[in-house]
Order: C-alpha cells, then structure tokens, then sequence
C-alpha cells in the first residue's frame, strides 16, 4: 500500500534499527501445528522451553472437544460486553466454577489476564489512593497502577521489610492497595505472602495477588501460591488467567461478592470489552476439571523442575532465586541472551531471550519454561546443550 508523500511514520524505520542496534528489537516468527512440547517455528522443529502451557493442556483433546461441542451449541463470539447482553451460559457456568475452585464466593471473567490486571488494579485505586507494587510486577499490573493514577510506591523486589517502612511513611491516603505477582514471571521466585497479607492487616490495607504462572501449579488443589502458603483467605483480590497452565484464554479474578460487583460497575477493561468466547470458557472449565482430577501433572513438572534448576547451578548458570517451573539463566546484556538463544535454536531448542523492557537494562537473559509434557530426553537435550554452551559464555556474568 501507498501512503501520501511526506509519510508521517517514517520515523519508525530510524527508531526501529536503532532498537535493533542495541539487540533490543523484535522480529516476528511464526509457529505450525498445536502448542505442544515440540513446536514448528518457522518450518523446524524444537523442542519448546517457550510457552506458559505448564500442564501440557493447551492441546488436549479434553479441551478441543469441549471447545468444539460449545462452539456448535453456542458460536464462537459472545457479541457483547457481559453488562450489555448478559453472560453466556458457559461464561456463568465458568465464573461459577472458578469461585467454587478458588474457594472464594464470586469470580469474574475478562478477556485476558493483562485486562483482569489493569481494570481490578484501576478500578481499586484513585487519585486519592496509594498502591505499592513490587518492582518486578508484570507490564498488566504496572499499568493498572498508571491507569489510576493513585500515587505509586514502587518497593524493592520482595523485600517486604522496605514495604513496611513505606506504609509506616504513608501520607494522607484514603485508601491503601499492595499489588504483587506470586510467582513472578521473569525471575520464577515467589513473593512473600504471609508477610504481605500480615502487613496488609497492621495496615489496613488491600492486599492483590496476581496467581497467573502459580493457578494449576501450586498448591494441593492446585488453586495457587495463596492456596500453598496458607493465606488464600487473606489475599482480597486473587488474579489468575486462563491462559497458562489452563491452556485456553481470558483472565480472572476471585473475591467477594462486593468486590465482583464493584469491578463489574468500575473496571473499564471489563465494561467497555466484548466477554469472552464460548468456546475458550468451555475449554477452561474442562481444564479446571483436569487440574483437580489429574494432581500428578503439577507433582511431575514441580518435580522435575527442581531437578533441572539443581543441575543448572551445578554448570554454574545464574538462576536467580527460581522456585519454580520458570528458570532464568541471566546473562546481562540483550545481545547475550540473543546469542544464547541463537544458540540453543541450533540444537533444536526454543528457549526465548527476554530483554529490555521485560526485564531491566543488564538482567538481560533466556527463560525456561518447563512443562509437565517434557519428556526426561528432552529436559536431557536442554541440559547437555546449556553445557555445551558454557565455556562459550564464560566471559560472561552468566556464570557463577
Ligand atoms: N500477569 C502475569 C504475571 C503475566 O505473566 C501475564 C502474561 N504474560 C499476564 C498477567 C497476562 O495474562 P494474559 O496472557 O492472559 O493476558
């Protein structure tokens, strides 16, 4: 297509090679076939380190065919917002669910995890309002926070004793609101949360809890990281997202009925978007059904994710505090992370590089992302080639 002379996005082009000169430019692929631990990126197969499918369900059939069932029985756009036509069926029996799962008395469903973020955080705090947030939380959460425009106190990465000091500091605020992932998404560690939800009760404040890498992993039911440490019922607003471990789309959140409500009247992402589709609701709920009745997936991937990060710091690999089935191996700058990345692709491995502005400037580094469909011969595959690489990357504040 032509535009008309002067065209007024030719700045772009300059910006863009400048992203790309400092290694922090990126470039669209494309995948084939379903999300699964092998995966067809641009015409190879690897073996994929890559997706937040942790429980191995974005492709299994249970899901499919629930999908495919509701798709026939109720189409596959839900054609308006919840608040102008109502919730489907399958919606309503979704939330339903999610509540009864999350052991809280309502839930409510958005169309992503990032809108669940962004309208609940939004819609809890106003000019008038303090949140803190965690340094490390999520692009969803930190724009929630600009999007209230409350005033925000940033505390530094899990360290709830500096939290206390801001909320001893506190000015005048109406209303207070701490806001932090569980098991965050870059580093794989766990946030404090009964410190928080302690600070949360001295101080009188909300406590929001973004459960979207910990639903489905941790926990005995499975419901999360409040569930495992024991402070589910004192986390006021549980965030989760069908996206990952649920291996279908949309995101949620779990409280009271008074927090239902007021986020159904006030959280824009929620009012002003289309619900989501039949089909992607009845492909959570089958997968709900999978997390409960089939414990072992957690166990498994838990398990071996363990015995992976053990094996990874035996080679010397930085992996910061990982608790989890994510695994940072941080190499500092971007065009590092690219290299290894580039170099893991060669083996046959898909483990993506995560720069700038996903993670701050020198943290630059690749992330593991395990499932419980990685087979020991593929975990084998990562381990020989991440050794193999390391006396490539010894210069290189990889190493320990
Ligand atoms: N919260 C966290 C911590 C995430 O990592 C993500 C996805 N990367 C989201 C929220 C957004 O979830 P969704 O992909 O469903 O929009």
């Amino acid at each position: 297509m032509k535009y008309s002379r002067p065209d007024p996005l030719t700045w772009m082009d300059k910006e863009l090679s400048d992203l790309a000169e400092r290694g922090l430019r990126r470039n669209l692929s494309a995948h084939r076939g379903p999300q699964r631990a092998c995966l067809q990126v641009d015409g190879r197969e690897l073996i994929n380190f890559g997706s937040n499918d942790y429980l191995g369900l974005a492709a299994d059939a249970r899901l499919a065919e629930a999908a495919a069932r509701t798709a026939d029985e109720e189409g596959c756009g839900a054609g308006a917002s919840p608040l102008v036509t109502g919730r489907g069926a399958t919606l309503e029996r979704l939330e339903r669910r999610l509540a009864e799962f999350e052991q809280t008395p309502a839930a409510l469903v958005f169309a992503s995890g990032y809108a669940a973020n962004v309208g609940s955080i939004s819609a809890l705090a106003e000019p008038a309002d303090a949140i803190y947030a965690d340094q490390h939380n999520h692009a969803s959460m930190i724009d929630g926070c600009r999007l209230s425009r409350a005033a925000v106190h940033i505390y530094p990465h899990r360290d709830w004793r500096a939290l206390e000091d801001l909320l001893r500091a506190a000015g005048a605020y109406r209303r207070r609101l701490i806001a932090t992932e569980s098991v965050f998404s870059m580093d794989g560690d766990v946030a404090p949360l009964v410190e928080l939800a302690d600070l949360a009760e001295r101080f009188d404040a909300m406590l929001l809890v973004d459960e979207a890498h910990a639903t489905g992993v941790f926990g005995i039911r499975g419901s999360g990281l409040a569930e495992q440490f024991g402070v589910d019922n004192r986390v006021h607003v549980r965030v989760g997202t069908l996206s990952k471990a649920l291996g279908s789309a949309g995101g949620f959140v779990c409280g009271s009925e008074s927090l239902i409500a007021w986020l159904a009247n006030r959280a824009r992402p929620y009012i002003f978007s289309t619900a989501p589709p039949p089909p992607t609701c009845a492909a959570a709920l089958a997968a709900i059904e999978i997390v409960c009745s089939e414990p072992w997936r957690r166990a498994a991937l838990l398990e071996s994710a363990a015995a992976l990060r053990d094996e990874l710091v035996r080679q010397g690999w930085q992996t910061l505090d990982s608790a989890s089935q994510i695994i940072p191996l941080v190499v500092g700058e971007p065009q590092q992370a690219i290299r290894l990345s580039d170099r893991l692709r060669q083996a046959g491995l898909l483990v993506p590089a995560i720069r700038p502005p996903s993670v701050p400037p020198g943290k630059s580094l690749v992330r593991i992302s395990l499932s419980c469909g990685h087979t020991s011969r593929m975990i084998e595959a990562l381990i020989r080639a991440l050794s193999d690489a390391r006396t490539d990357f010894a210069g290189c504040s990889a190493l320990g």
